[in-house]
């Protein structure tokens, strides 16, 4: 008997665990899509359930994870320096790695200089926080990733600055919102450079025009654009020609980079102050060698071979044209995120299940990951998809649709 049980005389902090039965339901229902093992995975042809599966979900955007120079540098980084470093970067969990991928990076996205973190998660956490203090406000998008989210809460409640949310993509709304408060008064905009769902794009040219007008800094999150918007990769503010204005540049490893870590990029006296105080950063080890030297050889591979940016594109871009073509309600885009939208859990949780058993692997987001009754597939390309790889998709996503009543 579970400890929980012995101790029922009272309401507990825990009833609700024990309360919740939705992931049972629908893993009795022998349709639940979340946990599942990835068994190998060398390409966009994975293996899961001792079965070779379409990798259709992967936010390995450019395929990289596999690639052999990746792999090689990660061994000899094992090899060189170990497992951990065992401690944060400012005491001594800083190798020449640490600075080699920051120069490399800030150099990449057009900065002075970049700082690293341990996971994309933890960069916001650690870039938004310090920066502001009481007096200040943070403009959020709406829709800006649950990190974000996260690091917006962490200032709010532990220096009490304001943070005020505005319409997803709404100019108009921004500019009342920052139109406000007075010109002198300090202002942190905060978005999404590719947002995480629907893969559509901020407007970053007119965030950078307002941040002008009214005296505030930017920091867009370019998790989902690097290595797939802008020139050679380089993401949102490349796209729009707006580097310059765009004070600060955060992304994570765990998409294009093939690894798991995540850095900001901005000026130099920026990092430098983060560097003194940014307690995610100073409380917490550093990434891994062999996290940093995989960043190092897949940030090398994009600068060296753009084309692969290309072929992503494309990968999304027949797909998405498929699916459109078929009948599917597809969100337009030009990012690498291919959303179908559904509606209905059932009807999305049981496409999940017909394409995995066809052999392809996508992602289910149910309310409230997507607002009520917009259950949604969340396809994700990679520029390693061959065309029959794609041409099977929009194939069985087809041929399952039109059973299930979709299309
Ligand atoms: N920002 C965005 C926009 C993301 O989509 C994600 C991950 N899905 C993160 C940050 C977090 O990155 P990580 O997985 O490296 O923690």
């Amino acid at each position: 008997m579970s400890s929980h049980e012995t101790d029922k005389k009272l309401p507990s902090l825990f009833d609700k665990c024990y309360e919740y039965k939705y992931a049972d339901d629908v893993k009795a229902a022998g349709i639940y899509p979340y946990f599942r093992p990835i068994e190998e995975s060398e390409g966009p042809v994975v293996r899961m359930e001792g079965k070779p599966i379409i990798m259709a979900g992967s936010n390995n955007y450019l395929g990289l994870t596999a690639h052999p120079k990746v792999k090689e540098a990660t061994v000899n980084a094992l090899k060189t320096y170990g497992t951990s470093c065992s401690g944060s970067r400012y005491l001594t969990g800083t190798i020449p790695l640490h600075e080699e991928l920051e120069a490399k990076l800030a150099k990449f996205v057009g900065k002075e200089a970049a700082l690293l973190f341990s996971t994309g998660y933890q960069t916001s956490q650690g870039v938004i926080q310090p920066l502001v203090k009481r007096s200040d406000t943070i403009f959020s998008d709406k829709d800006n990733h649950a990190s974000i989210q996260a690091g917006n809460f962490i200032a709010k409640g532990s220096t009490g600055t304001n943070v005020i949310r505005y319409k997803h993509c709404s100019m108009e709304d921004l500019e009342r919102k920052l139109a406000s408060l007075p010109l002198e008064a300090g202002k942190f905009i905060v978005t999404d450079g590719v947002f995480s769902t629907f893969g559509n794009i901020a407007e970053l040219e007119a965030i950078t025009k307002l941040a002008k007008k009214y005296n505030a800094k930017t920091l867009v999150d370019d998790a989902h654009a690097f290595g797939v918007l802008g020139e050679g990769g380089r993401g949102t503010a490349s796209e729009f020609g707006v580097t310059d204005n765009t004070d600060l540049i955060m992304c994570t490893f765990s998409k294009t980079l093939a690894s798991l870590g995540g850095f900001v990029a901005g000026d130099e006296r920026v990092i430098n102050y983060l560097k003194h105080h940014s307690p995610a950063l100073i409380f917490s080890a550093s990434p891994t060698p062999s996290s940093v030297a995989a960043a190092i050889a897949a940030l090398d591979i994009v600068t060296q071979e753009p084309e692969r940016v290309q072929r992503l594109v494309s990968n999304a871009e027949f797909v998405r044209k498929g699916l459109k073509d078929a009948g599917f309600n597809v969100i337009d885009g030009r990012t690498a995120i291919v959303p179908v939208l559904i509606g209905d859990n059932k009807k999305a949780f049981g496409l999940w299940k017909g394409l995995f058993d066809a052999g392809i692997f996508v992602n289910v987001f149910i309310p409230p990951a997507t607002p009520p009754n917009k259950s949604m597939m969340r396809n994700s390309f990679m520029a390693t998809h061959e065309p029959e790889h794609l041409e099977k998709v929009v194939e069985c996503y087809t041929k399952i649709g039109k059973k299930l009543g979709i299309i």
